[in-house]
């Protein structure tokens, strides 16, 4: 009776490890089938403009130069200083960088005239502080890691907001909304 018992026991264990396994292949099948995402997630627009709001508030003009990456666009500027002309701006390859999942925008400062200047030591609110500073000190006010505080390659301009996944995690599949159920 008692070898009956655990007989079933095993046996119904078993069972559930497999239904088990075969659900999470089958999500990770799905994870993997997910399209790549071709513009800015927009909780990431949304506090894109909400920061280029807060920086005019305080006196400063600045503008997004960059938003969503597609996966040939970063491989193209992956070369650049290294197989193409040009000084290397990025240490990510095509599907490393969280511009390409929508998730990283990149600032600059507008100068009287409008145009873009990348200029970190530029105080045009006079106020004493780097105006760039300011610009990322708002930026990580809003929940965006800024690339300037990167130990190995200072990204000045860089901000992402990574809803905590890893880069491993979005070459899997994983995006934002999973993090929010
Ligand atoms: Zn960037």
């Amino acid at each position: 009776m008692k070898r009956l018992f655990w007989a079933i026991a095993i046996i119904a264990a078993v069972l559930v490890l497999f239904v088990w396994v075969q659900r999470e292949l089958e999500f990770r099948a799905e994870r993997l089938a997910r399209p790549l995402p071709v513009e800015l997630h927009p909780i990431v627009a949304e506090k894109s403009q909400e920061l280029i709001r807060r920086a005019e508030a305080i006196g400063i003009d600045a503008a997004v130069t960059e938003g969503f990456r597609s996966i040939e666009r970063q491989n193209e500027l992956y070369a650049q200083g290294r197989t193409a002309p040009g000084g290397i701006v990025t240490y990510a390859e095509g599907g490393e960088s969280y511009h390409n999942y929508g998730l990283a925008i990149d600032f600059a400062l507008l100068d009287e005239n409008g145009d873009a200047v990348w200029d970190i030591e530029r105080d045009g609110n006079d106020n004493g502080e780097r105006d760039w500073f300011e610009v990322a000190a708002i930026g990580k006010e809003l929940g965006f890691e800024w690339g300037g505080d990167w130990e190995r390659f200072r990204d000045y301009p860089h901000l992402q907001l990574t809803f905590g996944l890893s880069m491993r995690e979005l070459k899997n599949g994983w995006r934002p909304e999973d993090t929010m159920e």
